[in-house]
């Protein structure tokens, strides 16, 4: 016997209706690629979606074809995500700090109709279009005073002309909620990168889970500010949960240096924003060295990569900021785990608290996840034994668009990548990326715990630990340090530094000094460039 309930189905566009209907006079603050501050309303959000939906489909964009971004954090963006996906198409964010043979490659991959751009890209654009095979038009996401004056881009159209000309009249078609809604290419540090193909189902699913008080913890009395690129993973599903929960936005664009957010925040009264652990040092460097402090941000998303415990110390102790430390893959739109403290945790003292944050934390409802050995055995979680991270869901990719890198499940898993212990409260910890385990003398070194430990010396800017090759023990880890401006630091201090912070045998052999390290798209260490430009470094 079948419930007797409404038969409806999860789309995107019911966020957007909920917004407007109940949250219509909530804010979206959007700092603009012209250099302006925009504000408006969910009301108009929905009005402009609208237009814009009307719009794509008086050019023939037809359901399940693809609408491409090349775009920052802004209203513009935002629209579209809510237009492209509404009707019926699919939105797909391209990564505009990928190099543009990449873009081209992702573009044809996707087989795009139409793309929508930031000004600032307009140089990307002109060196990819004449090279992309299924585009058919370029949008500028701007008005008529700022488009360029001459373009070599054909076909080169103006956004608020192309939605200006449309109604706001547009009724979101209702369809299955299994059909695609978008697409994220992992950024392929191995291989060519490969396409998760979220549907709106598997949408609304994450952002209930994620906006829940564990997990992100977003109600209509926040106001939100993703640092993390709309370009990356959907803002780790922000721009949904905002609407889900009314609550306030704001959008940096392009400025995402210490000084511009630090501004914003405050400007705004951002209470809880999100980000690699890259772009937080520049603000925390901005931060302490005009002596600021944090007057609304109550708590910040820290995930992409490991949040390394100096800096929770930082925002923690130093500014009254929260960390919430979470894990998450393209391939599961993203988030998978956040480490929100159970009340068993209320009487740990505060280095305790810091060690158990530095997890990667528990699985939000909806992702089941367990570790296997190299048999595929499941193993213990007593938080010691480690393993390769599966995880399952319904938010967790079935297989890659176009059927890129085969079937990747293994028995109905999702093999992450990732090396991980869990412990018995279910706290899941990453030690490292399986591609990145330094294995000395047939024993796993975890690259992360090394790299805290350097990051937490007050010298060092940025540490990254790899595997080099060694001769006698197969890899030894070496570590590659920047150091902060004006700061003196030799190797024999750096390697002291570890003396009782770690087993003796998991000691870096040495340490390489350099003035940067390469970040890749997404704001993660390209461990792959260093192992190439160091990874003989122990062998001479
Ligand atoms: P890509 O794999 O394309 O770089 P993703 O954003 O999908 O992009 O990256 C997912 C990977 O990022 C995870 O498999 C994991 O290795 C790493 N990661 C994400 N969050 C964390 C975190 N909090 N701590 C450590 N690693 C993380």
């Amino acid at each position: 016997m079948n419930g007797l309930m409404m038969d409806q189905p999860l789309l995107i566009s019911s966020l957007l209706t909920h917004a407007e209907r109940h949250h219509g006079d909530q804010q979206i603050v959007s700092r603009r690629v012209e250099g302006d501050l925009h504000r408006y309303t969910y009301r108009d959000l929905g009005q402009r979606a609208r237009r814009l939906a009307n719009a794509l489909a008086a050019r023939g964009i037809e359901k399940g074809q693809r609408v491409a971004t090349l775009a920052w954090n802004g209203y513009r963006h935002m629209e579209l995500y809510y237009a492209a996906s509404g009707s019926g198409a699919v939105l797909h964010t391209l990564n505009p700090r990928l190099h543009p043979d990449q873009v081209v490659w992702i573009a044809d991959h996707a087989e795009d109709e139409i793309l929508f751009f930031d000004l600032s890209f307009l140089p990307l654009i002109e060196a990819i279009a004449s090279r992309v095979s299924t585009i058919k038009a370029f949008v500028a996401m701007t008005d008529r005073a700022h488009m360029p004056a001459e373009s070599k881009v054909p076909n080169l159209l103006c956004y608020e002309e192309l939605i200006e000309d449309h109604s706001p009249d547009f009724t979101w078609p209702v369809f299955d909620e299994k059909a695609a809604s978008s697409l994220c290419y992992t950024s392929g540090t191995t291989g060519n990168p490969k396409g998760a193909l979220y549907s709106h189902r598997s949408t609304m699913l994450h952002t209930y889970a994620a906006a829940l008080p564990d997990a992100l913890n977003c109600s209509a009395n926040d106001v939100i500010l993703p640092v993390v690129p709309m370009f990356h993973v959907n803002a780790w599903g922000l721009p949904y949960i905002a609407c889900m929960v009314g609550a306030k936005l704001v959008f940096p664009g392009p400025w995402l240096d210490g000084k511009s957010l630090h501004d914003l925040f405050e400007a705004e009264g951002v209470t809880v924003s999100a980000g690699v652990p890259t772009v937080w040092q520049g603000l925390l460097a901005h931060v302490e060295s005009n002596d600021l402090r944090f007057s609304t941000m109550r708590r910040t998303i820290i995930g992409g990569s490991a949040c390394p415990p100096a800096m929770m110390r930082a925002f923690q102790e130093r500014y009254d900021v929260q960390v919430l430390h979470a894990w998450g893959m393209t391939e599961l739109s993203p988030v998978g785990a956040v480490c929100t403290l159970k009340p068993c945790h209320r009487s740990l003292d505060g280095e305790q608290r810091l060690a158990l944050q530095s997890k990667q934390g528990r699985s939000v409802f909806g992702i089941d996840m367990k570790i296997v050995g190299a048999d595929g055995a499941e193993l213990p979680q007593d938080g010691k034994a480690s393993g390769e991270l599966m995880v399952r869901g319904a938010w967790v990719i079935s297989g890659y668009y176009k059927g890129e890198g085969a079937g990747p499940l293994v028995n109905g898993w999702f093999p992450t990548g990732d090396v991980s212990t869990i412990d018995a409260d279910g706290f899941m910890q990453i030690t490292d990326r399986s591609k990145d385990v330094i294995k000395s003398g047939g024993e796993w070194i975890g690259s992360i715990d090394l790299e805290n430990i350097a990051m937490a010396h007050p010298a060092v800017e940025m540490a990254a630990c790899i595997a080099a090759r060694h001769a006698k023990w197969d890899e030894r880890p070496l570590l590659i340090v920047v150091k902060k401006p004006g700061q003196e630091l030799t190797r024999e201090e750096l390697i002291r530094f570890y003396d009782g912070r770690i087993a003796k045998w998991w000691t870096p052999d040495d340490v390489v000094f350099v003035d940067r390290i390469p970040l890749g798209a997404t704001g993660k260490v390209q461990k792959n460039l260093l192992r190439d430009a160091y990874g003989n470094h122990l062998m001479a």
